[in-house]
């Protein structure tokens, strides 16, 4: 498959979830009338990266991609580019990232197919871009072989950037697999591949995020979203149906019984960063209620249950 040692290396970069696409493709006659086809899937990736390489969650041997690949015409190129350059910053602006650098790598000396066609991807790369309203540069030469491609870089709280998504076009690997698809006029053609990830590794991604929030992830976000505390045994009952009810919502919520001091407990779980403490009386025990502690030592008072529920389901919604 691979003519070159650098054809090699530039595949070898990439996870193997590429011709496990394209396999898909081939089931079955492909017509002009099924593109754009979009295949995606959280696909595992492993690198023998050196030990000296590896560094936390950020780089690491084993990791999930959030892999996808766009089978279409060089025509559909454009707009398959300003479809996903909108659904990244989405993705992004969900995250808390507005920031986002774009670069184009164009062609490199060595390289495969005509300059008609690169003239043309290089220009719906660019294009794509102008019509997302978004300032860009561009890296001469930085391509890969068989296409050029976007890079969407984000930048953090305190300012370090980090490449995560790419918008790779590929027109090499769809003729080389074979796969083909039957053009309007009754003659065989090969596909254009996009290779497309927006957040990359998501284990990167997590500690990105980890960084980004100190480690205070937002309210929809928290692996653990409330703490429900006891002041003595007498509410436990209580605790575990307030419990109950908030994962019935779909809430991620648990409770601390333990026979320990209050402030004792309550300072526990606001060292682990958990958005919402809510505290357990006899009071609140008798009235329905609970008594809510919002991270960063904010004392929301004491409120029934159902007022409770609506004020995280608002922020949940909202992406707080
Ligand atoms: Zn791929």
């Amino acid at each position: 498959m691979f003519t070159t040692e650098s054809e090699k290396r530039d595949y070898a970069l990439k996870p193997m979830n590429c011709p496990g696409h394209i396999l898909i493709f081939k089931q079955g006659i492909k017509s002009y009338r099924d593109l754009p086809l979009r295949y995606g899937e959280f696909g595992q990736c492993h690198r023998n990266e050196p030990t000296g390489g590896l560094h936390g969650i950020m780089r690491v041997r084993g990791f999930t991609q959030d892999d996808g690949h766009i089978f279409c015409s060089e025509d559909m190129i454009l707009e398959e580019c300003v479809a996903y350059t909108a659904l990244l910053q989405k993705v992004y602006a969900d995250f808390g990232f507005t920031d986002i650098l774009y670069k184009v790598a164009t062609r490199p000396a060595a390289r495969i197919g005509s300059d008609e066609i690169w003239d043309k991807a290089e220009h719906a790369l660019m294009e794509s871009l102008r019509r997302s309203g978004v300032e860009f540069v561009i890296a001469p030469g930085d391509g890969a072989f068989y296409g050029p491609k976007i890079e969407y870089t984000l930048k953090d709280a305190i300012g370090r950037q980090w490449q995560c998504g790419t918008m790779q076009v590929d027109f090499s690997m769809a003729e080389r697999l074979g796969a083909e698809y039957v053009a309007e006029d009754g003659s065989r053609r090969h596909p254009v591949m996009l290779h497309r990830a927006i957040v990359g590794s998501l284990e990167r991604f997590i500690g990105i995020l980890i960084e980004q929030h100190a480690g205070a992830l937002p309210v929809w976000l928290a692996p653990r979203q409330v703490s429900v505390l006891t002041i003595t045994d007498a509410q436990a009952d209580y605790a575990a149906e307030v419990t109950k009810t908030l994962q019935k919502q779909g809430l991620r919520a648990a409770s601390d019984l333990r026979n320990e001091k209050i402030t004792y407990k309550i300072r526990e779980h606001s060292l682990q960063k958990v958005p919402y403490i809510l505290v357990v009386g006899d009071k609140e025990k008798a009235n329905g209620a609970v008594a809510v502690r919002a991270r960063g030592n904010q004392d929301l008072g004491v409120m029934p249950l159902a007022d409770f529920l609506g004020k995280i389901a608002s922020d949940v919604a909202r992406k707080l």
